[in-house]
């Protein structure tokens, strides 16, 4: 049989509750998650005073199979665990605890995603099925069916950018784990981005001014992919243009900051003037599909999965995403990442 100890260490690494309990149902172990749950008090007292559920007793006793108790928290929130019983030995039984709630929660998360994406795919589908419908029964004249194709055109697009973005997130979230590896200088991923963007840079008469602390672009390497950072700044970038009005300018300023305990960093910060976000929506932004003006960003061609996409590759990078805004001056979004030197 397993020792007491070698259940301890297994059980530290453990997403759900472990508490093991003596013959008198009393807690002798409970690992992290369960102290998560619980609080330190369970130790040493029996666990029908914190799991008050009046089947507990007999199951500890016959079953062995998953039950689901309802177990009200201290300040009355009702918190689902669901609880499987396994007997031991003669003198303990193991209590596996898995929080149902927060599955629920992610249910609820997956849910509203599901909803989301049908609902903004399926308004430009309605418009292109609308127009295909309008020159299969009616005569249009050529001018107008022209009109009609450029919309469709521009549907189908906003259509393909959409699964576009989802396929980057979820390739972003299988290969959260799998570290980038590739030797990238910050500098040059942002003068690609930059150089794609000079026509609608002049379009909007925007003017960029990019500040680097050192012409040392050693300094600037990190650890990472490619075309991963590009879509960053990409991202970044593009939306500085987009809710910034004309004639404004956009500081990209690079910094590089000597740490004693950790990797150094370089931090990246993308500012523009404009209507801002103003405070309750900051800490959302970077949620799937959330945009604060869902009109003005559908008309600037903004489906709200940039951010979101930024977010997930910071977090393969260990780098970081901060967002300071102060509405109608000036809005800052910066990254963070470990460098190399
Ligand atoms: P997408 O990037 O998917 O084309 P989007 O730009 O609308 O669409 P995000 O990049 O995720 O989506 O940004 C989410 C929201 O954050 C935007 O809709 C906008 O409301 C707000 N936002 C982002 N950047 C700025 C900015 N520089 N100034 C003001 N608001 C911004
Ligand atoms: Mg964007």
């Amino acid at each position: 049989m397993t020792s007491p100890v070698d259940i301890e260490i297994i059980s530290k690494e453990l997403d759900e509750g472990l508490i093991l309990l003596d013959l008198d149902a009393n807690v002798m172990y409970a690992n992290p998650k369960a102290l998560s749950y619980f609080g330190e008090r369970i130790l040493s007292n029996p666990i029908y005073n914190f799991i008050r559920a009046p089947q507990l007793i007999d199951l500890i006793n016959i079953e062995k199979k998953p039950k689901i108790f309802e177990y009200i928290h201290q300040g009355n929130t009702i918190q689902t665990y669901v609880i499987t019983i396994i007997p031991l030995t003669e003198k303990a039984t193991a209590l596996k605890i898995a929080d149902y709630s927060q599955r629920e929660a992610f249910e609820n998360v997956r849910k509203e995603f599901i909803a989301n994406v049908s609902h903004e795919l399926r308004s430009p589908l309605t418009s292109i099925i609308g127009f295909i419908e309008t020159l299969q029964t009616q005569e249009v004249p050529k001018d107008k069916s022209n009109h009609f194709l450029k919309i469709m055109q521009d549907e189908a697009n906003r259509m393909s950018r959409i699964l576009d973005d989802l396929l980057s997130l979820s390739k972003l979230e299988i290969n959260a784990y799998i570290k980038p590896v590739d030797e990238i200088d910050i500098l040059e991923n942002l003068n690609i981005v930059l150089s794609t963007m000079e026509i609608r840079l002049k379009e909007k008469r925007i003017e960029v001014k990019l500040n680097t602390e050192s012409k040392n672009t050693f300094k600037y390497k990190i650890r990472g992919d490619f075309d991963e950072i590009t879509q960053v700044f990409n991202n970044l970038i593009d939306n500085a243009i987009k809710y910034s009005p004309e004639n404004k300018t956009i500081s990209i300023d690079v910094s590089y900051k000597k740490n004693d305990n950790k990797l150094n960093t370089i931090t990246i910060s993308i500012s523009n003037e404009g209507t801002g976000v103003s405070e309750e929506h900051l800490p959302r932004l970077t949620e799937r599909f959330y945009r604060v003006d869902k009109d003005r960003s559908r008309t600037v061609g903004g489906t709200g999965l940039g951010l979101a996409i930024v977010k997930h590759i910071m977090y393969r990078h260990d780098g970081e995403l901060f967002i300071e805004s102060t509405p109608n001056k000036k809005t800052t979004f910066s990254i963070n990442l470990p460098c190399i030197s």
